[in-house]
């Protein structure tokens, strides 16, 4: 191997090693700078999935670069046999900015599945292991791990893979009905995205979450809240149930982050609100190589430095209350759901591959995160200016994709 490695025949280089499982790549990129990243022809694009809602302070942010590069240098894995400071660092700033209450703790792991994984056999531990039954709704995405997995909903990606984790009951999108039915003495845990990423950034009806939030209550099973997408400034507060109209003033017992956290780089974490949901596992029941690995919890402690001085979170709920406006406002876009700068908008052609593929020609990297909807989730770094580009090139994009 040369030290410059050619980008040349990459498709076939690509489909000849990469399992092709993970489906099929449309550029080749070689680098980012804050929104922006461009692909081996030099070909620019402005990022508007920021690696599935993950870049949250944009591509190479310096303060970003800096705190991981120190970090590598100084110290890199430990393991859980020794502590490190900016893995407690991190735990203790998770706790505070959730608003959990003294006893709560954290888990770290490497990516959205594990955490929800954790939480997972966390549920089984209820009622001293004797709850079998977990909840979880339809259209939720919660990894493709084997337990995360089962409380995904999308049977294309659960039966091929079955006989599955057993317990796990779906019920229907915003029915309160359904979930009264189901959160019994004999249910271990509900588990609810605030809003649901994957299932097109869709809201739950007014009142869902705090219903949610009281039968667990009275049922004595928790509240498990993936805010795996939904977290760390995505919809304009540090997590989406501190939203006043997300999260209705509910306190949930766990909840599950990853994504933003890492700023581009794999953690996860599962947060447990107070010391009898800390207490769920004990000591040996857990445990990852990496958790709580010094350069993953440094890039963590960086994303959130980062968010509180540039003021993201504000940030993230103006700009994306002003992108929603702009966008009801284009012919063809019938909805826009969402919160601060997780959104996506329906399309009334309801072609969103075509409107995706378009879009990318023009220079504009989006999601057709339905047949119909249109996600956007850029970094929260973006500027006003940027998001305007997009929107003044969208009607442009929506005539192409219907020719
Ligand atoms: C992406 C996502 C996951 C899975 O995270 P991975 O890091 O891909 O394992 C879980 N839950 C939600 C809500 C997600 O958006």
């Amino acid at each position: 191997m040369t030290s410059s490695v050619s980008t040349t025949g990459w498709r076939d280089r690509h489909s000849g090693a990469i399992l092709p499982a993970v489906g099929r790549p449309q550029r080749l990129l070689v680098r980012g700078s804050g929104a922006k990243v461009w692909d081996e022809e030099g070909t620019e694009y402005l990022d508007l999935l920021a690696g599935i809602a993950v870049n949250a302070l944009g591509h190479a942010h310096p303060a970003f670069v800096d705190a991981v590069s120190k970090q590598v240098g100084t110290l890199g894995q430990i393991s859980n046999y020794f502590a490190s400071e900016p893995q407690i660092a991190l735990a203790q700033r998770l706790i505070g900015i959730a608003g959990a209450p003294a006893g709560s703790s954290v888990y770290f792991c490497n990516s959205g599945a594990e955490a929800n994984e954790a939480a997972l056999k966390m549920a089984r531990r209820v009622a001293g292991g004797t709850r079998s039954k977990i909840v979880a709704i339809e259209g939720a995405f919660h990894g493709r791990t084997m337990g995360a997995l089962a409380l995904t909903a999308k049977e294309a990606y659960r039966t091929p893979f079955e006989p599955g984790v057993p317990g796990v009951v779906h019920v229907p999108f915003g029915d309160v009905e359904a979930l009264r039915a189901e959160v019994d003495e004999t249910c271990a845990a509900v588990f609810v995205e605030p809003i649901q990423g994957e299932g097109g950034v869709r809201n739950h009806p007014a009142g869902y979450l705090r219903t949610a939030r009281e039968l667990t209550s009275a049922a004595g099973a928790l509240l498990i809240l993936d805010e795996v997408q939904t977290g760390i400034g995505r919809c304009g507060t540090w997590f989406a149930f501190q939203d006043p109209a997300i999260g209705e003033g509910i306190v949930p017992d766990i909840v599950t982050s990853a994504k933003g956290l890492g700023g581009g780089l794999p953690i996860g974490a599962a947060i447990t609100f107070g010391p009898e949901n800390t207490g769920l596992l004990v000591p040996g029941q857990h445990g990852s190589t990496y958790s709580g690995n010094p350069v993953m919890t440094a890039a963590g402690n960086a994303v959130l430095d980062v968010i509180e001085e540039e003021g993201l979170l504000e940030h993230a709920r103006e700009l994306g209350a002003w992108l929603e406006s702009a966008l009801v406002k284009i012919d063809g876009v019938i909805a826009v759901s969402g919160a601060g700068l997780l959104r996506s908008f329906e399309l009334a052609a309801g072609n969103a591959k075509a409107v995706s593929e378009a879009a990318l020609e023009a220079g504009f990297i989006v999601n057709p995160v339905t047949g119909s909807r249109i996600r956007l989730a850029p970094p929260l770094t973006i500027s006003q200016e940027e998001l305007g580009t997009f929107l003044e090139a969208l009607p442009g994009v929506l005539e192409t994709a219907a020719a």
